[in-house]
């Protein structure tokens, strides 16, 4: 009854949801804060009548208003809009990564990357990361690899790589293979990719409204490219399902794309609260690598990373570990708002 390829799956697990009682949810770092209030005016003004009809299968005018948003001569033509950065990932992973040489992403990493890559068949290496856990560049170029794909800030570290280190890599790298730097989280205090568009071909930049956009329930991502790699996605996309975003999201998406100022607002707070949350961790014993993104990793020596989370959880905060060998003592923490950062704080330096 079931294909041979589906027994081969080993499917991406998310951050709980647990229902027996109320949690601050600090396990899937979503945004603690609302969309802008654009968003529920649009809704508003929005006309159910407009779900008879199919939506612009190329989400042309939020591709525009994104291009906009982005500025610095990104154009509707070097955007690509998904049902969320894990759609886009998997159109990505279709379109450039082949099966001839293995694909390279860090050894730990966003965890869906080995989960699409089995799906597609796609052979991968995970190269280990430096002891500080930063990212080892040279390591990523060395051999023979069909790709290159690492999140920036990278997850679940939230370190961040400089810009400079990016456009090494892309110096260094064939240019007729596709380097991916997954920005799910460059709203946070990182410097994009985006101005490289210009001068590197081979470069695909992924991005999500689902973190610094609020927006993890409304399922919007997309791909910043160069023209030739976005008609390809298209390609794939077309081949898939014509229609990913919806009449609706498309209307919402705008109107935040319109009020990004708002956004970049509640960022910077989230940044401030990340900074002096880690400073508080850290005066406490607590080991909290530098993070730029919505979330940080700690860990603490003596106590596992479930541990941690056990004991957190009995306090109505859900926060995620990993059994992953290798961080198997850190938590991951989402950033919420500055009050259930402070109990969280003083939970952690009870343990
Ligand atoms: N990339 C990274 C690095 C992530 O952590 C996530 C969130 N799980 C995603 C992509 C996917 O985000 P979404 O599908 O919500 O856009």
């Amino acid at each position: 009854m079931f294909a041979k390829r589906f027994s081969e799956l080993h499917p991406y697990v998310p951050g709980e949801q647990p229902k027996d009682r109320a949690y601050i949810k600090l396990n899937a770092n979503e945004n603690p804060y609302p969309p802008s209030p654009e968003v529920n005016r649009a809704i508003a003004e929005f006309n159910a009548d407009d779900f008879r009809l199919y939506p612009d299968p190329d989400a042309l005018e939020l591709r525009k208003s994104i291009a906009a948003m982005l500025g610095g001569g990104i154009t509707s033509e070097m955007v690509f809009c998904g049902n969320g950065s894990d759609e886009v990932l998997s159109f990505v992973f279709f379109t450039f990564f082949d099966d001839d040489e293995p694909l390279y992403f860090p050894s730990h990493t966003y965890s869906f990357y080995p989960v699409y890559a089995g799906y597609y068949g796609i052979p991968y290496k995970k190269i280990p990361l430096h002891p500080d856990f930063s990212i080892d560049t040279d390591a990523m170029l060395e051999g023979k690899s069909c790709a290159l794909i690492f999140p920036n800030p990278n997850a679940p570290t939230g370190m961040y790589m400089p810009l400079a280190e990016v456009r090494s890599v892309l110096d260094r790298y064939p240019k007729d293979r596709v380097v991916v730097v997954d920005e799910a989280y460059i709203d946070f205090g990182g410097e994009s990719a985006v101005s490289l568009l210009s001068e590197y071909g081979n470069l695909a930049i992924i991005r999500t409204f689902s973190k610094s956009f609020c927006f993890a329930g409304a399922r919007l991502g997309y791909v910043v490219a160069n023209p030739p790699l976005i008609n390809a996605i298209f390609t794939t996309k077309n081949s898939f399902n014509h229609f990913p975003v919806d009449v609706l999201t498309q209307k919402i998406g705008i109107a935040s794309c319109n009020d990004w100022r708002y956004y970049r607002k509640i960022n910077g707070t989230i940044a401030e609260t990340r900074d002096s949350f880690s400073q508080t961790l850290r005066n406490a014993g607590w080991e909290v690598l530098p993070s730029l993104a919505n979330f940080v990793f700690a860990r603490k020596a003596g106590i596992s990373g479930k541990k941690t989370y056990e004991e957190i959880k009995k306090s109505g905060i859900l926060v995620r570990y990993f059994d992953i060998p290798g961080i198997t003592d850190f938590v991951r923490i989402s950033i919420g708002k500055g009050e259930d950062m402070k109990r969280l704080a003083s939970i952690m330096n009870a343990i």
